[in-house]
């Protein structure tokens, strides 16, 4: 329950292929243009933690 509330935050690691990953899972996602938040991402869809903003 911890970890539901407290969520995860989604990092720019790769600023050139716009490749995120999760801080919790290390789960990498690469998004077409922007990054999760422009993209309306609410939640990893790797461990299902809400994204922090
Ligand atoms: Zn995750």
């Amino acid at each position: 329950m911890d970890e539901q509330e407290s969520g995860c935050v989604m990092e720019l690691v790769d600023d050139e292929h716009n490749v995120y990953q999760c801080s919790r899972c290390r789960e990498l996602w690469q998004f077409e243009a922007d990054g999760p938040e422009e993209n309306s991402w609410q939640f990893c869809p790797a461990c299902g933690r809400g994204i922090r903003r």
